[in-house]
């Protein structure tokens, strides 16, 4: 029986990840759940399952609290390297999920990595530690579980990858119509039903940037070897080219509990009936197209940014955080999200140094900068 941690269980992923495990009560033991401000969920989450460890962000509400309905409070960074854990499931969205998935990897821990802004932020620096201390990464997002299905069993580096992106909410809008889109507009995925951050991060296509990073990092693929392909559809999650010129692509329904189950049981494949099935005969057609850049402005300057390497990707990374995180409060438009992305980009002088202690600077040096050119 695997011993699990979820990191953000209130959340989109952690959610889906306890519907999973629910499935197959004799492989899993969940022994630490965490929450950020969701308290009545959490709570129904402790009584049951009966972690053994709780963390909740916004614990000044509780007054004091050493337990919640018999579990210990306690750090994320100490749950997920607690010695009687096997596997982490890293559901939290955006910076906040760094240091746990450091304290994990340091354990030799299995990580699942849904939160791919950590590997945005630090691929280098959390992929050279998962080698030198045996730890295994494991892959949840969609498109980076559907290169890893696609890879397996291949001995040859692959030609190209084709990571599919639906387009966001606004995919059929030229940028110049986007200046008064709300909040809700934005939130409105066409295919996918996930968390406000990673939406709005669609919308952009900032999500896409993102993903080009994570396989980069965990598969080692060369930056000009990845490609993005816009798939409305949403049933292909990517594809790999092999040298001989054989194209492999995953399948499936736009539902995350497959991914999630594939990296839970990785290397095992399981029957979970209670998943959607697809079936080929009903999916109809299945269109590509071109990625236009000028349509997507964030993810052009992400990209290049991400691809500068040094602390660049921290900043990027930061700056869309907050950026989101403003737009989401109505506080800025959509379009500024660009804006904020590409001057602190723009004004950021960056270390080449790979410590986290330089991509914690950077950080907060871009969230700063953001709010500074907000206040103006
Ligand atoms: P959600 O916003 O739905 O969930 C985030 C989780 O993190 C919640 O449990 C939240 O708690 C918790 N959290 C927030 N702040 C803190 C904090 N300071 N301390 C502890 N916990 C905190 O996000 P998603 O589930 O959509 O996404 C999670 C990650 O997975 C993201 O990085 C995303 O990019 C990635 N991902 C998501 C997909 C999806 O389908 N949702 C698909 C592929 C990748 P609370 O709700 O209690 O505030
Ligand atoms: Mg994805």
């Amino acid at each position: 029986m695997k011993k699990i941690v979820i990191l953000g269980s209130t959340g989109s992923i952690g959610t889906q990840t306890l519907n999973v495990v629910s499935s197959f009560p004799d492989d899993f033991k969940v022994v630490g759940l965490s929450a950020g401000s969701n308290l009545d969920l959490l709570e129904q989450q402790v009584l049951k399952f009966h972690p053994s460890f709780v963390y909740y962000h916004d614990h000044t509400d509780l007054h004091s609290v050493t337990e919640l309905h018999g579990s210990r409070f306690t750090s994320m960074e100490e749950m997920a390297s607690d010695p009687q854990v096997d596997l982490v499931m890293v559901a939290t969205s955006g910076r906040v999920g760094l240091e746990p998935t450091l304290a994990a990897l340091r354990s030799g821990k299995k990580v699942a990595l849904a939160n791919k802004e950590v590997i945005v932020m630090a691929g280098e620096l959390i992929t050279s530690l998962a080698e030198h201390t045996g730890a295994q990464l494991l892959p949840v997002d969609s498109e980076p579980s559907a290169i890893w299905q696609c890879l397996r069993g291949e001995d040859k580096d692959p030609l190209r990858i084709f990571i599919t992106a639906s387009g966001g909410a606004f995919r059929n809008r030229p940028p110049q119509e986007l200046f008064e889109v709300t909040p809700e507009q934005a939130l409105q995925h066409p295919t996918w039903n996930m968390g406000r951050k990673i939406t709005v991060d669609s919308a952009t296509l900032m999500n896409k940037a993102f993903e080009v990073m994570e396989s980069h990092w965990l598969f080692g693929i060369p930056w000009e070897s990845i490609n993005v392909v816009i798939h409305p559809q949403s049933i292909i999650h990517s594809m790999v080219e092999f040298v001989d010129g054989s194209i492999k692509a995953q399948l499936g329904p736009p539902d995350m509990r497959l991914p999630i189950q594939y990296s839970l049981f990785y290397p095992q494949r399981v029957a979970n009936y209670s998943l959607p099935r697809l079936d080929p005969l009903t999916i109809g057609s299945l269109s590509f197209s071109p990625l236009i850049p000028e349509q997507y402005p964030c993810f052009q300057v992400a990209l290049d940014a991400l691809k500068r390497g040094g602390t660049y990707p921290a900043v990027v990374n930061a700056a869309d955080e907050v950026a989101v995180g403003l737009f989401l409060n109505r506080r800025i438009g959509f379009m500024d999200i660009y804006q904020l992305i590409q001057e602190t980009v723009r004004k950021h002088t960056p270390s080449h140094q790979n410590t986290l202690e330089a991509i914690i600077e950077a950080d907060f040096w871009a969230r700063e900068h953001v709010m500074s050119i907000v206040r103006q």
